[in-house]
């Protein structure tokens, strides 16, 4: 936020420059009051003074970032003009971006081919995956782990297809051998591959899914909206990597450049490996199509009108940061996966914690020591309250009690999951201001372990 003055310098340099292209028109007057534009623009802003500081680096708690000054200023700059993606006729210069971006993002990911577009976000990539799938396999049934992000089963539901859900490992990872059980029932059509779970960050074997095509006929969709740009983190462990490493086998991916890719809040991906899926999208608009012959995005994407401005945020920042092994962009997501190695390390040497799973990505969850489920989610919830007091901000994630018990901890069972603790160190500074986030957090396990151990005595005498 402090370089803001010099954005708004390039922001305006980079507005003249846009407008330079439409002055053989004839100027229009501009009727906006901008006294109201400021009283209004000064309450808006109060208002919004009312967030957690998703831009800092104490904030590790859900899946936020800010997006990068050029994402900013280039989504900004395509506001002069409002480009829309659906068809060339709304935004010619803006297609051609995004365009582009997907074909680097299929080159970063090593799709030989693909079809595909921008969408939304994360949820309407994997609909038009979930739907492009039941057209390709007759209807048949959707696989994916507990651990799925939850729109899945919701999705399923949407298309009128049948779900299930295949269990976890220990490490939160979809359970190959429950995999290959439900597989030999025959009515399989998809199965969905999460490479970084919402909850534990974890990456389910997608070389071994793959595997298990010799043996039976599906699909497999890689659900890779928050994980997917680790492929260029050369640091992933051995196991993770093996995974990464199969992408270029699959029949569709998500991936959401709003999460990892420094993007403004609309912005997902869908990739197919097979274009010829394109003939699914076949329509006919009355509206549209009829300024060019080349292809019009709306023409292969159920989401008709879509932001122009984000295909050139996304083409600004793919330009800053190239998606190349070994490159800054790389390094920034080895830096948060180092965090969390980091905080990881911190919790081991505290022998009040237990932390059973270990960041595949950047994602950490643990689990204060207690005498029951209950007692346990109670000291997450004060520690997250402490922490957020002492501007270090985490999330909270319920742990089902299988994959605790799974892990070998032992707990008086009085609930049906834990509460745990979870920080996603998404932004690469988390690493640059470690110390601080430590010592903050030391203060708040003090205190919220303290006191609940003191109200603990309280009640027991
Ligand atoms: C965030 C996320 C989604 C949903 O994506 P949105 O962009 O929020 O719609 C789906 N799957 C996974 C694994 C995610 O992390």
């Amino acid at each position: 936020m402090n370089s803001n003055a010099i954005e708004v310098q390039h922001l305006s340099k980079a507005n003249k420059r846009l407008q330079d292209g439409f002055l053989h028109l004839p100027a229009m007057a501009d009727q906006v009051d901008y006294s109201r534009v400021e009283t209004i623009m000064k309450k808006l802003a109060t208002r919004m003074q009312d967030n957690y500081p998703y831009h800092h680096a104490f904030y590790l708690g859900q899946m936020l970032k800010p997006p990068h000054p050029i994402a900013r200023v280039a989504y900004q700059n395509a506001m002069l003009i409002n480009p829309n993606n659906h068809a060339l006729d709304g935004g010619r210069a803006s297609s051609d971006l995004e365009k582009q971006v997907v074909v680097d993002i299929g080159k970063m990911l090593g799709l030989p081919q693909t079809l595909g577009h921008l969408t939304s976000g994360g949820t309407m990539a994997n609909l038009e995956a979930l739907w492009v799938a039941r057209e390709e396999t007759d209807g048949r049934c959707v696989l994916a782990s507990e651990q799925a992000h939850y729109t899945h089963s919701r999705l399923t539901n949407v298309l009128g297809l049948s779900f299930d859900a295949v269990p976890a490992d220990p490490k939160g990872r979809m359970c190959m051998r429950r995999l290959e059980k439900r597989l030999s029932k025959g009515d399989v059509g998809t199965v969905v591959v999460t490479m970084g779970t919402t909850a534990l960050g974890a990456v389910d074997p997608l070389a071994d899914v793959l595997a298990l095509r010799a043996k039976y006929d599906f699909r497999v969709h890689v659900d890779a909206a928050y994980g997917g740009y680790f492929i260029l983190d050369e640091s992933l462990g051995s196991e993770t990597r093996r995974h990464f490493d199969w992408v270029a086998h699959i029949d569709s991916i998500s991936i959401d450049p709003h999460k990892h890719g420094l993007q403004p809040y609309g912005c997902g991906c869908i990739l197919f490996s097979d274009p010829a899926v394109g003939r699914h999208y076949k329509h006919d608009s009355p509206y549209t199509y009829f300024s060019s012959t080349e292809l019009h995005l709306g023409e292969i994407s159920l989401e008709c009108s879509r932001a122009g401005a984000a295909a050139c945020a996304l083409w600004a920042t793919m330009q800053y940061f190239p998606l190349v092994l070994g490159g800054e962009f790389a390094d920034r997501l080895t830096q948060s996966r180092a965090a969390a190695k980091r905080l990881k390390s911190f919790l081991l040497d505290d022998n009040r914690f237990r932390t059973p799973w270990n960041p595949e990505l950047d994602i950490v969850v643990w689990m204060p020591k207690g005498t029951s489920a209950r007692d346990i989610s109670a000291k997450s919830a004060a520690i997250f309250e402490r922490a957020a007091q002492r501007d270090v901000h985490l999330a909270l994630c319920k742990v089902p009690k299988h994959l605790i018990v799974a892990a070998d901890i032992p707990v008086s069972w009085d609930d049906d999951h834990i509460t745990c603790l979870r920080a996603c160190l998404m932004k690469p500074e988390h690493e640059e201001y470690f110390d601080a986030i430590a010592d903050r957090l030391a203060a708040a396990f003090d205190d919220a372990l303290e006191t609940e151990s003191l109200q603990g005595a309280r009640h027991a005498s």
